[in-house]
């Protein structure tokens, strides 16, 4: 038996809707810019060859009920309200859910300037709240997806606005790495991409999946 140093560190792991069970993760893959009005808004050009990735550490994980600390070292803390890929046994989907990428946008931006990695804007601790996983085929793929700030829309798209598609995501993320049972894909954004503050309430929905909501501390 294995003599630790310490005791390792708990999986992260996500509820699913109607089970005891809990989804083991794995790894978090994010998609940059999937859809053409967010892109645009960034300063991006939406005709893209191929989706881009990025990644945040499986601990970054939030899930619905528990409420993420506003970060260190920003001032400005963005919401992207985001689909949510699970892939199970066999490299398959098996199941969805309702996330949202906080990014650190002042930190991104310098970045992207100067031409270094993401890391610090997007892989911070408790930068990805996501609820819990609806197994199965997608509710439907015409679906609302919507982010709230204290009642007030802020986002507002369709899954059927993404320039990839879930299955087109995973194969590409496939020709990259093995995508493996327990990772997560976050699918990219909808344009309306804004500052939250501290005690902010957001509410994060997808129709047809378990929705998402949390404060965020100060
Ligand atoms: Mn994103």
């Amino acid at each position: 038996m294995t003599q630790w140093l310490f005791p390792p560190a708990p999986t992260p792991s996500l509820p699913i809707v109607g089970e005891a069970r809990r989804f083991p993760v794995r790894r978090v893959l994010c998609v940059g810019q999937n859809y053409a009005a967010h892109a645009r808004e960034m300063g991006a050009d939406p005709n893209k060859p191929a989706p881009f990735f990025f990644s945040k550490p499986a601990d970054a994980l939030v899930v619905d009920g528990a409420d993420p600390a506003y970060p260190s070292a920003t001032a400005n803390l963005h919401h992207e309200v985001e689909l949510v890929v699970a892939v199970g046994e066999g490299g398959a989907i098996v199941g969805w859910a309702v996330g949202v990428d906080l990014t650190r946008r002042d930190l991104q931006s310098e970045a992207k300037a100067k031409g270094r990695p993401w890391e610090a804007g997007k892989a911070f601790d408790q930068s990805a709240p996501c609820g819990a996983l609806t197994l199965g085929v997608l509710p439907d793929p015409d679906a609302v997806i919507e982010l709230k700030v204290n009642g007030e829309t802020r986002q507002s798209g369709r899954l059927s606005d993404m320039i990839w598609d879930p299955a087109g995501i995973l194969a590409q993320a496939n020709a990259l790495w093995t995508v493996q049972p327990g990772d997560l894909i976050f699918t990219g954004t909808p344009e309306g991409v804004g500052p939250l503050v501290p005690g902010d309430r957001v509410e994060a929905t997808i129709d047809g999946l378990a929705p998402l909501s949390f404060t965020v501390q100060p």
